[in-house]
């Protein structure tokens, strides 16, 4: 057995804060705008949203919240999106997820223009990252911190064997994407998944996106490993808790993300690289 070794713990609001960095310089002299479409009141989107406008208005992006009640009607919802859409003011368009259940996203989501679609969720940036054209697709602010946050440990993604575990369209099939394109070789896992257990246990890159506090016990994890937790679940005494279970992974772990702290702060960093990134895709287009 090997000596008790902590894990590095993988800093995401450190590194968020270094990416956070490199932004006001790269808006100067430009007006970006940030339009949020939020639908409802659901307490986690509020503080979610009200966190990216804040980051967005510190580093110079205007940003304006078009706040629905949870019964607005998918005709005035799609009316909002076109005049954002022809809106030459508007950098960036993001509907919070998730939408009241009597709304499919798809119909959201799907009439969003693609160069302001920020969260990359449009059909036409899915399918530039299904071709491995990341450098002209908006691709999901999550899988992109997540990407950083490996690289941060200095691991190699190439050759390695990778589970990401949740296939959702905004965390768990971009990422896979991602990570294969980088040369790992990808398992994603879901719901219907067998011996979850074993899975993990041959895992190099670890990374979980379901949203069950604690379901992935510290020993399950292959010494050594790199662990991205994606996962974040409020618990009834109010604490935040992700999907691993961190005090007995970290001893086995050869890095390991802390929840709060890793994810999501680079979540929201990479939600401003895109809307730069919109920024410069809508300025090519025009040439
Ligand atoms: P989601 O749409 O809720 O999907 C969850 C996924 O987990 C599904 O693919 C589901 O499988 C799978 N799953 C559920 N239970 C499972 C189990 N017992 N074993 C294996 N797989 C299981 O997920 P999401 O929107 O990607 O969010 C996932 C978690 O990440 C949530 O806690 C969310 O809050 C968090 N999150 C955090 C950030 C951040 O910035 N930190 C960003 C996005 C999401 P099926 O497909 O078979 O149903």
């Amino acid at each position: 057995m090997r000596p008790s070794i902590s894990a590095l713990i993988l800093n995401g609001k450190q590194l968020a804060a270094d990416v956070l960095k490199t932004i006001p310089s790269q808006v100067q002299g430009q007006k970006l705008f940030l339009a949020v479409v939020l639908v409802g009141n659901n307490p986690s989107s509020l503080i979610y949203v009200s966190n990216k406008m804040k980051t967005a208005n510190r580093l110079g992006i205007e940003t304006m919240l078009f706040h629905f009640e949870e019964d607005a009607s998918l005709e005035d919802l799609l009316s909002e999106i076109e005049t954002l859409n022809a809106d030459p003011a508007v950098t960036g368009i993001l509907v919070q997820l998730p939408l009241p259940q009597s709304i499919n996203p798809r119909e959201l989501l799907d009439m969003v223009d693609p160069l302001k679609d920020v969260d990359g969720l449009h059909p036409f940036n899915m399918g530039m990252l299904y071709e491995g054209d990341e450098n002209s697709a908006l691709i999901p602010c999550t899988p992109q911190g997540c990407i950083h946050l490996i690289e941060s440990s200095g691991v190699s993604i190439e050759g390695k064997k990778a589970l990401v575990m949740g296939r959702s369209l905004i965390v768990g099939k971009p990422l896979s994407l991602m990570l294969s394109s980088r040369g790992a070789t990808v398992t994603l896992a879901h719901s219907k998944t067998r011996d979850l257990q074993k899975e993990i246990e041959s895992a190099q890159i670890l990374i979980s996106a379901i949203g069950n506090p604690g379901l992935i016990k510290g020993d399950w994890i292959q010494e050594g490993a790199v662990v991205i937790d994606v996962g974040i679940s409020k618990l009834d005494s109010g604490q935040l808790k992700g999907d691993v279970e961190f005090e007995t992974a970290k001893e086995r772990a050869f890095a390991i993300t802390p929840v709060p702290g890793g994810v999501g702060p680079m979540t929201v960093a990479y939600l401003m690289k895109n809307i730069l990134k919109a920024n410069k895709l809508q300025q090519m287009s025009e040439r």
